[in-house]
């Protein structure tokens, strides 16, 4: 059985990064199996879907690497949805209720104050037919519920074990709206069965609807000649570096904002694809790596820790560990690509890849040389090397040093800082030797430029 997996936003805002986590494991599994990785777009709200979110989705995916072998719309299927309801209604799990919003409401505060569960009681299954034509002459449109079987669903999670749901605690699930709008519920098992998903990959939040789930497939199933749920795979939810639940932040934290403020995708990939799991936080060389590292027997119970710090060290370590073939583009795209010795001194510098719009301007100027000390700026320029190569920085200091007294930092930083108008910066060794001899001199001169 070959591994097919979904991942399943709804076009109804930007991705961020608890969602990309959800798609990221799911294709590191599906890959890691030399599985598929369908891209299902939940868009059954048509008032709340907007082409616009649904392109975002898209670009944020193909720029994280994770891109998708199948691609669905649940708004073109919705003759599937209404033939699978027709089934549920033929068979008498899905029942029309009547009940408004206020209704409902009023009986959930009786039931609280009596102390009993607030679980919807099913009234609705007793209704005569008479009743029902009464409340459709009234105007009222039925909502469409799902009866439970009131069992113990339990199915082997791949993240959390052994997983049991009551389904005799929960209310019979609202299918589809009085506006006919279809909830998530039904359509996400049909396309499930329709598509051939094999394991159903999502956050912890889902539990309690796939014992729901489970019975829905279990009735589409059991009448259509068999069959079996996928296998399920709820994985702890995302908290922030205070331990604290990062629902209510996830909005700030869209991956198009993270793109723009230069974060590297291998480092968003590594850093979401490991938290929470027993592998180092480390940055790794690819995605397929990322794929081919992944098992959820590494994955914990316990929440994994999204904290901005570790992916700036990972962001880093990307851009350190990253090939003049790789960055040339980019640096081309910058207006920066002053060649592979360039990148290779600055790199270690960068956090973010921009960084080196300002590195190249220390090579290039304009700088405004720094001279705290006239005297020593002038023996520096007497002792110069001919010829400034890779050994040029170590002769020169040398000699400065024998003429000037000056050492360690008091020879470094006033050198540093008449070369390049700054206190911190790349090494210096490699830097002299991209700027020149002429720049050099100037810059020793103190003329600006
Ligand atoms: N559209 C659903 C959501 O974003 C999909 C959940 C699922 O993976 O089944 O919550």
């Amino acid at each position: 059985m070959s591994v097919k997996v979904r991942f399943a936003p709804s076009p109804t805002g930007k991705l961020h990064v608890g969602n990309v986590r959800t798609a990221l494991v799911n294709w590191m599994f599906a890959k890691g199996q030399g599985g598929s990785f369908i891209l299902r777009i939940d868009d059954t709200d048509l008032a709340r879907s907007t082409p616009e979110f649904e392109q975002g989705i898209e670009d944020d995916l193909a720029w994280l690497g994770l891109l998708w072998d199948e691609r669905y719309n649940q708004s073109k299927r919705f003759d599937r949805y209404e033939a699978a309801a027709e089934r549920l209604k033929a068979s008498g799990r899905l029942y029309p209720a009547y009940e408004t919003a206020e209704e409902l409401d009023r009986r959930r505060k009786v039931q609280l104050s009596r102390g009993l569960p607030p679980i919807y009681d099913r009234a609705a299954l007793n209704l005569t037919e008479a009743e029902k034509a009464a409340y459709e002459a009234e105007g009222r449109r039925p909502h469409w519920r799902f009866k439970l079987d009131g069992k113990r669903v339990a199915w082997e999670d791949l993240s959390r074990g052994h997983a049991e749901v009551d389904t005799a605690s929960m209310s019979d699930p609202v299918l589809i709206r009085e506006d006919g709008l279809f909830l998530y519920t039904l359509p996400s098992v049909v396309d499930d069965i329709d598509m051939g998903v094999t394991h159903v990959i999502r956050g912890e939040d889902h539990v309690t609807n796939t014992g729901a789930q489970i019975e829905i497939f279990e009735a589409l199933l059991g009448d259509n000649g068999g069959g079996s749920a996928p296998a399920f795979a709820h994985m702890p939810l995302l908290v922030g570096a205070d331990g604290q639940a990062l629902s209510k932040r996830l909005g700030s934290l869209s991956i198009s904002e993270m793109r723009d403020q230069g974060y590297e995708p291998i480092a968003i990939t590594s850093h979401l694809g490991r938290i929470g799991t027993s592998d180092p936080l480390e940055v790794a060389p690819s995605i397929q790596a990322l794929g081919a590292g992944f098992a959820f027997s590494k994955m914990g119970r316990s929440p994994a820790r999204y904290d901005t710090a570790d992916l700036d060290r990972l962001n880093a370590q990307a851009l350190h560990a990253m090939d003049y073939a790789t960055a040339k583009p980019r640096l081309a795209a910058l207006d920066c690509d002053l060649g592979e010795a360039f990148w290779i001194a600055v790199r270690p510098n960068l956090s973010k890849l921009a960084d080196v719009v300002e590195m190249a301007r220390i090579v290039r100027g304009p700088v405004t040389p720094v001279i705290e000390d006239a005297a020593f700026a002038e023996a520096a320029l007497k002792l110069l090397p001919g010829t400034i190569d890779a050994g040029a920085w170590g002769v020169w200091t040398e000699a400065v040093k024998a003429e000037t007294g000056a050492k360690g930092k008091g020879l470094f930083m006033p050198l540093r800082l008449i070369l390049t108008g700054q206190a911190h910066g790349p090494d210096m060794a490699a830097m002299i030797v991209l700027m020149g001899r002429e720049t050099l001199v100037k810059r020793l001169k103190g003329e600006a430029g």
